[in-house]
């Protein structure tokens, strides 16, 4: 970035900079929601991507959540300093088909809690959306903070209405409410939902290999059903996920058959299905 992003940021002039059509570029944009935060969304956006990557498709993940970024951790990509070519931000080649931003690569501190006012943060997006060198994409996928703020409004709004959502919640009620409002919300703008997914929902046992219901689950379902939205199904908790996270291996998780990793894969085929409808519609022979 040409600008540090913790100073003033008062004067974005960040027009001239920008790399002609970077987002005409990319075929399909999968926005990554959630009513609030402790529902697993990043970990939900780090195996989308991989799993994307992993079917074929060239796939970006672009990590803007200003405030706790997570998928460099979460990818193993902790520290990692992307290098720049010219004005561009060249994105870091997790695979050969996969290459991450994330706002945690620019901050010195990835444990500083970060304020920013409004304008700062939608500038920093917009560079993000614009100044990254993504080349040719089937899928970009963006992880965006909890709740419907400032950042997911920015993201939506730049990506336009082609962008769909995808709405991570988890099985309680009170995840369900906040649900209801980022669904609102993706309406409001003329953004369409891919689906809601349940996560943190049940438990897979390694003692028994089955799924227990340790809360109440379903209220993602029901709430898919009354909205009008693709249900994507269920991802229970999951040692082994939260391992390969820690581990910097999210790919662990859609390689594996657990009952995990079969929800990521539901999650993922809903994607491809978004992305080579996208395609088809760009080469006019939809
Ligand atoms: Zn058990």
């Amino acid at each position: 970035m040409n600008q540090s992003p913790s100073g003033d940021g008062a004067n974005e002039s960040l027009q001239p900079l920008e790399i002609p059509g970077a987002i005409a570029r990319i075929k399909s944009k999968i926005v990554v929601l959630s009513g609030k935060g402790g529902v697993g969304k990043s970990t939900v956006a780090a195996n989308l991507a991989a799993g994307l990557a992993l079917e074929g498709l060239r796939t970006g993940l672009l990590d803007v959540d200003v405030h706790g970024p997570s998928i460099p951790r979460i990818m193993g990509l902790a520290g990692v300093k992307p290098e720049m070519a010219g004005d561009a931000i060249l994105p870091v080649e997790w695979n050969w088909n996969l290459k991450v931003v994330s706002m945690g690569f620019f901050l010195a501190n990835p444990d500083e809690a970060v304020i920013w006012r409004g304008p700062v943060k939608g500038g920093v997006i917009k560079q993000f959306l614009t100044q990254v060198a993504w080349g040719d994409l089937d899928c970009l996928v963006v992880d965006c903070p909890p709740g419907t703020g400032d950042e997911p409004l920015s993201v939506l709004q730049m990506l336009g209405e082609d962008a769909t959502a995808l709405v991570v919640t988890s099985p309680q009620d009170v995840a369900i409410d906040d649900v209801r409002r980022s669904i609102g919300f993706c309406r409001e703008l003329g953004n369409p939902v891919l689906g809601i997914v349940e996560n943190l929902s049940g438990f897979h046992c390694p003692q028994c290999g089955t799924v227990h219901d340790i809360f109440k689950s379903g209220g993602g379902e029901r709430l898919a059903e009354s909205a009008g939205v693709p249900f994507l199904g269920r991802i229970p908790i999951d040692g082994e996920v939260g391992r390969a996270a820690d581990q910097g291996e999210a790919y662990l998780a859609v390689k594996g058959t657990s009952p995990a990793a079969s929800a990521f894969k539901r999650v993922v085929a809903a994607a491809v299905r978004h992305a080579a409808g996208r395609g088809r519609e760009a080469s006019g022979d939809a």
